[in-house]
C-alpha cells in the first residue's frame, strides 16, 4: 500500500519550507528587482491572498447552516442562553486573565526601560477606534443582508440565533428548513475538505511572502518586547489554558494541544481567527469530539469576541511604551487597560493587524502616545501570526469547557489521538477531519 502523509503533515512542511525560501530571499535576494516584484510582491502575493479568500469564503455560509443546525440540535432555548451565557464568561474570563498576566510579567521585566530609540517613528495614525456603546448597538444587524455581505460575525450571530428559534417554532415548516440546513452543512464541509486540499500551496505562498518582507534584522531592536510578548503567550497558552481544562473539564490539555495542530497552522499562516473558523470548527467537532450543537455556536463567538493573545500584546506593548516614554502609570490605568482590552476584545473582529487598532483605543484612553505604536509596528506581524494561534486556542479550551458541561463532547474522540485524521485524499466519498 503507498505511504499516504497526513494532510497537516503536508501544509506543516510547506509551512517551513516557505518559512526558510522568505527569510533566504530576505537575507539575501529581495533587493533584486525581478524577485521583489515578481516572486514576492507577484506570485507569493497572488497565491497566498487567494487562498486566503479562499478561506474567508468559507467562513459565512459555514458558520450560518452550521449554527442553525446547532440552535436547531440543542432545541431548547434555556439551554442555548445557558451555553451562550457561559461561553460569554468564560471568554471575557480568559481575556481578563491573559491581560492582567501580560501586565505583571512585563512590569517585572520591565521591556524598554533605557530604550535607544534606534529607528525612528513612523507616523502611525490609527482609524478612529468605534465607541463602545456603538459596539453594542451594532450587534443587533439593521440589514442582516448587509451583515452577511460584510461578513460582520456578531451580527450574522445574532441573527441566525434568532431565525433558527423561529425556526424551532415554526412545526413543520421549520423542521423542512432544519433538514435542508443539515444537508447544506454536509456539503460545506465538503466544500471545506476540497479548499484544505490547496492549503499546501496556499500556506507556502503565504509564509514564503510574510518571511520575505520580515527580516529578523527587524526583530533586534525590539527584542525585549518581542520576547515578553512571547513569554506570556507561551505561558497562557500552555499554563491558563492547561489549567482551566483540567480544573473546569477534567480534559487532558496534551491531548488538546496535540489535537489543535491544524488550527495552529492555519492561525499563524493566515493570522486571523476568522479566517481559521472552518479549521477550528472541524478540529473541535472531528478531533475533539464536541458536538456540533455546541462548536457551532462557541467557535464562531470566540474567533469574535474572543482575543487573548491580542490582549497580552495590548498588555505588554502598554507597559513598553510607557517606559520608553518615561511615563508613570497608576493602578487605574492598569485597571482601565484591562477593561478596554476586554472590550476592545469583543467589539473587533478576528483579522490580521487588528490588534494594532484595539491598541491604539487602549493608549487613547490611558494617555499614553498613540504614535508610539509606530515603535512596535515593525515585529507586529510575525506578532500578529503567534498571537492569532493563543486567540484560537483560547476558542477551542472554552468550546470543550462549555461542552464538557453540557455533556456535549465525546470523550472517546477526544482521547482518540486518531480520531478525525485524514490519511487519504479521495473523492468523493472522502472522510471529513484533519490531523
Ligand atoms: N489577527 C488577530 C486575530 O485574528 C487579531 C489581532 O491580534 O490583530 O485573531
Amino acid at each position: 500500500m503507498p505511504h499516504k502523509t497526513a494532510i497537516t503533515t503536508k501544509i506543516l512542511i510547506a509551512m517551513l519550507i516557505g518559512l526558510v525560501v522568505g527569510s533566504l530571499i530576505n537575507a539575501f535576494a529581495l533587493d533584486i528587482e525581478f524577485v521583489h516584484d515578481y516572486l514576492v510582491q507577484g506570485l507569493f502575493h497572488v497565491i497566498g491572498a487567494a487562498f486566503v479568500n479562499a478561506l474567508k469564503m468559507l467562513v459565512v455560509p459555514l458558520v450560518t447552516f452550521s449554527l442553525i443546525c446547532g440552535v436547531c440540535g440543542i432545541g431548547d432555548v434555556s439551554v442555548l442562553g445557558r451555553v451562550g451565557i457561559k461561553s460569554f464568561a468564560l471568554y471575557l474570563l480568559t481575556t481578563g486573565i491573559a491581560v492582567t498576566l501580560a501586565l505583571t510579567i512585563a512590569l517585572l521585566i520591565a521591556p524598554g526601560q533605557g530604550f535607544e530609540q534606534a529607528q525612528p517613528l513612523s507616523d502611525f495614525s490609527p482609524p478612529p477606534a468605534p465607541p463602545i456603546s456603538e459596539v453594542f448597538i451594532n450587534i443587533v444587524p439593521g440589514n442582516p443582508v448587509h451583515a452577511f455581505a460584510e461578513g460582520n460575525m456578531l451580527q450574522i450571530i445574532f441573527f441566525v440565533i434568532f431565525f433558527a428559534l423561529a425556526m424551532l417554532m415554526s412545526g413543520e415548516a421549520g423542521r423542512q428548513l432544519a433538514d435542508g440546513a443539515e444537508k447544506l452543512n454536509e456539503v460545506m464541509m465538503t466544500v471545506v475538505t476540497l479548499v484544505m486540499d490547496f492549503a499546501p500551496i496556499g500556506v507556502f505562498f503565504l509564509m514564503a511572502k510574510t518571511f520575505s518582507e520580515q527580516g529578523i534584522g527587524l526583530i533586534m531592536p525590539m527584542i525585549g518586547y518581542f520576547s515578553v510578548v512571547i513569554l506570556c503567550l507561551l505561558l497562557h497558552a500552555l499554563g491558563t489554558f492547561s489549567t482551566l481544562l483540567l480544573l473546569l473539564a477534567k480534559l487532558n490539555p496534551l491531548m488538546f494541544i496535540r489535537k489543535m495542530r491544524p488550527a495552529h497552522i492555519f492561525a499563524f499562516s493566515t493570522a486571523s481567527s476568522n479566517a481559521t473558523i472552518p479549521v477550528t470548527l472541524q478540529v473541535a467537532e472531528k478531533r475533539l469530539g464536541v458536538n456540533n450543537a455546541t462548536a457551532s455556536f462557541t467557535v464562531p463567538l470566540g474567533a469574535t469576541i474572543n482575543m487573548d493573545g491580542t490582549a497580552i500584546m495590548q498588555g505588554v506593548a502598554t507597559v513598553f511604551i510607557a517606559n520608553v516614554y518615561n511615563i508613570e502609570l497608576g493602578l487605574t490605568d492598569y485597571a482601565t487597560v484591562i477593561g478596554m482590552s476586554i472590550l476592545a476584545s469583543i467589539g473587533t473582529a478576528g483579522v490580521p493587524g487588528v490588534g494594532l487598532i484595539m491598541l491604539a483605543m487602549v493608549f487613547n484612553q490611558v494617555g499614553l502616545p498613540v504614535e508610539g505604536i509606530g515603535l512596535i509596528l515593525g515585529v507586529d506581524r510575525i506578532l500578529d501570526m503567534l498571537r492569532t494561534v493563543v486567540n484560537v486556542t483560547g476558542d477551542a479550551t472554552v468550546t470543550c469547557i462549555v461542552a464538557r458541561g453540557e455533556n456535549e463532547i465525546d470523550e472517546d474522540v477526544f482521547n482518540d489521538p486518531e480520531a478525525g485524521i485524514i490519511t487519504e485524499i479521495e473523492l468523493p466519498h472522502k472522510k471529513h477531519g484533519l490531523s
